[in-house]
């Protein structure tokens, strides 16, 4: 389901309570100043930075903030953009998706729906057969080797 990034409410109006909900306080504290920037503003890494573009590592990317499961190395794929990518989430349920319309673009923005940190954006230039191109900020994410 797409939402507007400014709110946080249901179509019917309802707010979606987070799993995780921690002070911005406690996500500094959590975090890295470089995964704050990126997972709590919504910021973006430098393309080809990232510690898991050119990763080959079997096992469950988790989300660094909360740690729930998000993308399987399965789904993984070498995009060329720089960033880690994958073609779909571990779960549906995982993600939730928000239309983005900042820097004059019109962009889908992933999000962790457990504590609502920023991933990515998703694009339908993707392989098949899912067509869709999940390019997620390695430090949005934290691989868990013994998984899949
Ligand atoms: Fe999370």
């Amino acid at each position: 389901m797409l939402r507007s990034r400014t709110s946080n409410k249901t179509p019917n109006g309802a707010e979606t309570p987070r799993e995780v909900e921690l002070s911005e306080d406690e996500w500094r504290g959590r975090l890295t100043q470089e995964q704050y920037r990126v997972l709590r503003k919504a910021g973006t890494e430098r393309a080809f930075t990232g510690e898991y573009v050119e990763c080959h590592v079997e096992g469950m990317y988790r989300c660094a903030a909360c740690g729930v499961e998000l993308f399987s190395s399965d789904a993984k794929f070498d995009s060329g953009s720089g960033w880690p990518s994958f073609t779909q989430p571990s779960a549906d349920s995982a993600l939730e998706l928000h239309s983005d319309r900042s820097m004059g673009m019109a962009r889908t923005e992933v999000l962790c729906r457990a504590c609502g940190s920023h991933l990515g954006h998703v694009f339908d230039d993707g392989p098949m057969p899912t067509g869709q191109r999940y390019c997620i900020n390695s430090c949005s994410l934290r691989i868990d080797p013994e998984q899949r």
